[in-house]
C-alpha cells in the first residue's frame, strides 16, 4: 500500500474495521454476522464497501489518517487478492496510510497458502491472525470448524514463507466437558510455533446459534465455568512462563506486539466501520450498519446512483447507517473506564484521564472504585487504576461497574 504524506491540517489519527461477512460454514457457537453459501454476493459487497468507503470519507473536510486497518469477520481470506487490491486502492485514495500503520487480516487455517499470503503482504497487510481455536481434531469437528490440526501448522508456516513478522492465533478454551490436558496440549502447541500475539476466549453459548438450541433442549452441556475459570487461570500463567505479557483480559503478545488496533478501542478513540453490521466511533457519535447483507447492499446502492437521499449527510454517518448514538461526556468517560479497565497491565491512568476530560478519576467514580478496591478486584499501581487477577474472574462484574 502507498503511504501518501499530507501537510493539510488532519484529524486526530483512526483506526478502519472492514467488515467481511462470508464463511464457508457456519461454526456451532458463531454469533456473528455472517453468511454461509452466499459467495455468489462477495464481488457486489466488495464493491460497495469501496462505495461506502469513499462515501463516507468524502463528507469529512479534513485528511483522514489511519493508523491501523482490520479486516475482520467472517472469514476474510474468502477474498482474492482481485478484490483485495480493489479495496487497498480504495483505502489509498480515501485515507492516509499511517507508514507504520498496522494492518491486519483475519483468516481460517486451511483457507490460506504462502502464494496467496505473499500477494496480501505484497498490498501492505503485514499482520495475520489465524482463528485456530485448538489443535485437537476432535475439538475443532465439536466447534464446526472447516480446519484441522495439521492446517494450522502448514498455515502458520505459509505466513513465515511469505514473510509474516506478526502472527497471532486464537484459542478457545471451555468447552462441555473439554479435558484440561487436551487444552493444555493446544496451547503449548501454539506458543511452541514462536508467534508473536495469542487470544484466548472461553466458550460460551449464544441464544440463536446451533449450540444455543442444543443446550436449550438439553441436548448438549453447558461449559463448566469453574473448570474455565481453572483453565485461564493455568494459561494465564503459562503464558507468561513462556514469554508472554498479558495486556488485556483476552489478549496476550510478546513485547512491541500488542494489537494497535484492538488498543484504539480499548483506550475509547475513535475508528470507521465499514461493511454490514459494523460499527463506528467518532465525532462523539457510536454507530451501527445494517445487519442483513442485502439491505446494506441495496443502501450504498440507492445512495451511489441517486446521489443523494434521505439520508443523513454528516460524516461519519454512512447511507447504510441504522443506529447513531450520541456520546456525552458523561458516557464517553463511562466508557474509558469501563474499556480501559480491560487493560490488565496499563489500566487507566488518572492524569490520562484528566488530561483528557478535565475531571478527575476519582472525583467521578470515587464511591464505585472505593467499593471495587475494598473488594481487591481493583488496584493502584502508580498512577493508574487496573484489574486485579482476583478482579479478572469477575470482569464483567467490574467494568459495568462504571456504566449506567
Ligand atoms: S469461521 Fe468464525 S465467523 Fe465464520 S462461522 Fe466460524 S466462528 Fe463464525
Amino acid at each position: 500500500m502507498k503511504r501518501k504524506d499530507n501537510n493539510m491540517t488532519a484529524s486526530e489519527p483512526l483506526s478502519i474495521y472492514l467488515h467481511i461477512p462470508f464463511c464457508s460454514k457456519r461454526c456451532g457457537y458463531c454469533d456473528f454476522t455472517t453468511y454461509a453459501g452466499k459467495e455468489s454476493i462477495i464481488p457486489a459487497y466488495v464493491d460497495s464497501l469501496c462505495d461506502e468507503i469513499k462515501i463516507v470519507t468524502d463528507l469529512c473536510n479534513e485528511p483522514l489518517i489511519a493508523k491501523t486497518i482490520f479486516f475482520g469477520g467472517g472469514t476474510p481470506s474468502l477474498l482474492t487478492l482481485g478484490q483485495y487490491e480493489k479495496l487497498f486502492k480504495t483505502m489509498e485514495n480515501c485515507f492516509s496510510v499511517r507508514e507504520d500503520a498496522e494492518i491486519s487480516l483475519e483468516a481460517n487455517p486451511g483457507s490460506v497458502n504462502s502464494e496467496y499470503l505473499s500477494g496480501l503482504k505484497k498490498l501492505g497487510l503485514n499482520r495475520l491472525s489465524l482463528g485456530a481455536q485448538s489443535t485437537n481434531n476432535e475439538e475443532l469437528s465439536f466447534l464446526g470448524r472447516i480446519h484441522s490440526r495439521e492446517d494450522i501448522f502448514k498455515s502458520v508456516n505459509a505466513a513465515r514463507d511469505a514473510g509474516f513478522k506478526n502472527l497471532n492465533l486464537d484459542l478457545i478454551f471451555g468447552l462441555p466437558e473439554q479435558k484440561f490436558g487436551n487444552w493444555k496440549k493446544s496451547l503449548s502447541e501454539v506458543t511452541s510455533l514462536n508467534i508473536e500475539h495469542i487470544s484466548l476466549y472461553a466458550l460460551t453459548i449464544e441464544k440463536g446459534t446451533p449450540f444455543g438450541a442444543l443446550a436449550n433442549k438439553g441436548l448438549m452441556n453447558i461449559p463448566d465455568p469453574d473448570l474455565a475459570a481453572e483453565m485461564y487461570e493455568w494459561s494465564s500463567e503459562e503464558l507468561d512462563r513462556v514469554g508472554f505479557q498479558q495486556y488485556e483480559i483476552s489478549n496476550w503478545a510478546k513485547s512491541d506486539f500488542y494489537c494497535k488496533h484492538n488498543l484504539q478501542y480499548w483506550h475509547n478513540l475513535p475508528y470507521l466501520g465499514f461493511g454490514v453490521g459494523a460499527h463506528g466511533f467518532a465525532r462523539d457519535m457510536r454507530i451501527s450498519n445494517a445487519l442483513r447483507i442485502n439491505d446494506y447492499i441495496n443502501r450504498i446502492k440507492r445512495r451511489s446512483t441517486q446521489n443523494n437521499g434521505n439520508m443523513a449527510e454528516e460524516f461519519p454517518v454512512s447511507p447504510a447507517t441504522v443506529s447513531i448514538k450520541p456520546v456525552n461526556k458523561n458516557t464517553s468517560m463511562q466508557e474509558t473506564l469501563m474499556l480501559g479497565m480491560r487493560l490488565t497491565k496499563e489500566g487507566v491512568s488518572a492524569q490520562k484521564f484528566n488530561d483528557r476530560y478535565g475531571d478527575k478519576l476519582v472525583d467521578i467514580f470515587g464511591k464505585d472504585i472505593a467499593e471495587l478496591l475494598e473488594l481487591k478486584l481493583i488496584e493502584w499501581v502508580g498512577d493508574s487504576l487496573r484489574i486485579t487477577d482476583r478482579g479478572r474472574l469477575l470482569g464483567n462484574q467490574v467494568f459495568m461497574r462504571f456504566v449506567d
